[in-house]
């Protein structure tokens, strides 16, 4: 037949694998292509080589599919195209995967003669795209090691100058050199928090704790946390919030999170005497928050990629303050896991930015005013508190900062040591890192706690870690609190004086 013959030769001509069945899934053609792909020639029109004339197919999973369910035979039997993916094994073993597209044949009429199957070999781009995924996987592990790693030394340079400004009377000199660190400690401790979040973001590990909040009160703890920002920055600092309370469900240290990082980014990317406003308003059934300044503004090929991971814009233009790129990520994620969105708007270079969340908004009031207990804590205790950490210039600095506010400490560098030294002491607090030489804190945790004396002791974890399922390890260690490095002191201080109120009452 003149017709199928031109047919044939039209597939002959194609860069792929092609092959036609009859109606009856009988093989009446294949190229040269098919037969590299399948390794073997399969027998024409025989019933011994229905449907597909590789050896053996199996799915993308690398299970079997018999050779009458395949696509070929789906569609013969459907009378529709089919395609999809799947994987050929030669004789010789070799696998490779393929599209495969199959068309129905009709004549004239409408009638099913066959079908004709194009396969696609894709066995090079899987590989390449597994290379890619496992390099990606690498990349976050490797992220996920390193924010951690760079937490551990910030613990102690903090509480050195804790020390040196409890010191008073420093030089001005020293002074300047001790608040410049601190500056730039906080900076970097930022910086690797951000770090931490990314590594957390792409591997889905990110979890939020919601609760009905007031937006006000979220958005005033995100300008406390970008204030130094902004005070630096020299800009004018509106803030229009609405006369009336406006209440959501979410979580609020990770909302403030995204705000504030929106507004450090409009002090970041807006020069000496320039413009910020913080606005937030109910639109309907939406709180809308907008972060609008009067700054470098955005180009419009920038704009189109601003929210994805590492992109930065030409530091060149900017006074450099660093940033790896990843805040306005964390911005998108945060927001989305939200149930909201967050869109950019620049008119271009010089021209200013504004950046918009919209959230979902709750319709009543939290009900529960929040509980506070009123008076604030001296910042003094006099407990006898054990700090057990290998690294050893955590925990001498520690100790020294627990010491001036009048506790009585013991510190040790190993976990077994620990456990000697807590059955001698009879500490009332141990604060104990997890990642020990000889056995670690978790151990150490259930060792204290089978002893008589240790049902009572504060087991508070030290950690760079902070997911909830390492909380949910500490806590079934027998660990009372979990705190993540580098310690804010301010918080340890809280905790030790409500411990000493209860010790004491
Ligand atoms: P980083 O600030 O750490 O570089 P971000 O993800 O926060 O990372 O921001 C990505 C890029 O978007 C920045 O490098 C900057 O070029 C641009 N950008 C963000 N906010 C603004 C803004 N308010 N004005 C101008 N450019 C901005």
């Amino acid at each position: 037949m003149r017709g199928e013959t031109e047919f044939h030769h039209l597939l002959d001509t194609l860069p792929a694998g092609a092959y036609t069945c009859d109606a009856d899934g009988l093989i009446t053609y294949f190229n040269e292509h098919a037969l590299e792909l399948w390794g073997r020639a399969p027998k024409l029109n025989d019933p011994i080589d229905r449907f597909c004339g590789s050896f053996r197919l199996l799915a993308a999973d690398g299970t079997a599919i018999p050779h009458d369910q395949c696509w070929m035979a789906r569609a013969l039997k459907t009378r529709r195209e089919y395609d999809g993916e799947i994987v050929i094994e030669r004789p010789d073993g070799e696998r490779r995967t393929v599209l495969a597209h199959v068309n129905p044949i009709r004549d004239g009429s409408g009638e099913v003669l066959g079908a004709v199957n194009v396969l696609v070999d894709i066995t090079d781009r899987k590989h390449a795209e597994d290379i890619v995924k496992t390099a990606d996987r690498s990349k976050n592990e490797f992220l996920a090691i390193l924010a951690h790693e760079l937490r551990n030394p910030l613990a102690p340079i903090r509480n050195a100058v804790q020390i040196l400004n409890r010191e008073g009377a420093l030089a001005p000199e020293s002074q300047w050199a001790v608040s410049a660190i601190e500056r730039q400690v906080r900076q970097m401790a930022r910086l690797i928090d951000d770090l931490v979040d990314v590594a957390r973001i792409t591997s889905n590990r990110l979890e939020l704790r919601k609760e009905r909040v007031d937006l006000a009160a979220v958005l005033r703890s995100a300008v406390e946390t970008s204030s130094m920002l902004l005070k630096a920055g020299g800009q004018e600092f509106t803030v229009a919030l609405p006369e009336e309370s406006i209440y959501l469900d979410a979580d609020p240290v990770r909302l403030a999170q995204a705000v504030s990082n929106l507004l450090s980014n409009a002090a970041k990317y807006t020069e000496h005497g320039g413009r910020i406003w913080l606005i937030a308003e109910r639109r309907g059934g939406e709180a809308v928050i907008t972060v609008r300044d009067t700054g470098v503004g955005i180009s419009p090929a920038m704009l189109s990629h601003i929210f994805e991971m590492f992109t930065r814009g030409e530091q060149s233009q900017v006074r450099t303050l660093g940033g790896l790129g990843i805040g306005l990520t964390l911005v998108k994620r945060l927001v989305e896991m939200h149930g909201g969105t967050v869109a950019a708007e620049s008119a271009g270079q010089d021209m200013g930015s504004t950046f918009v969340i919209r959230l979902p908004a709750a319709e009543s009031s939290p009900g529960q005013p929040p509980t506070a207990d009123g008076s604030l804590p001296s910042g003094a205790s006099s407990l006898r508190v054990l700090i057990v950490d290998d690294n050893r210039d955590a925990a001498d600095s520690l100790a020294m900062l627990l010491r001036i506010t009048g506790n009585e400490i013991r510190t040790t560098y190993d976990g077994l040591e620990a456990l000697q030294v807590a059955s001698d002491f009879r500490p009332e607090v141990v604060l104990l890192d997890i990642g020990l030489p000889k056995i670690d804190g978790h151990e150490v945790a259930q060792r204290l706690r089978r002893e008589a004396w240790g049902q009572r002791i504060c087991l508070i974890a030290v950690t760079g870690w902070s997911d909830e399922s390492d909380r949910a390890r500490s806590r079934a260690a027998g660990f009372d609190h979990h705190l993540v490095k580098p310690l804010d002191t301010s918080h340890l201080a809280k905790l030790l004086d409500s411990v000493e109120r209860s010790a004491r009452s």
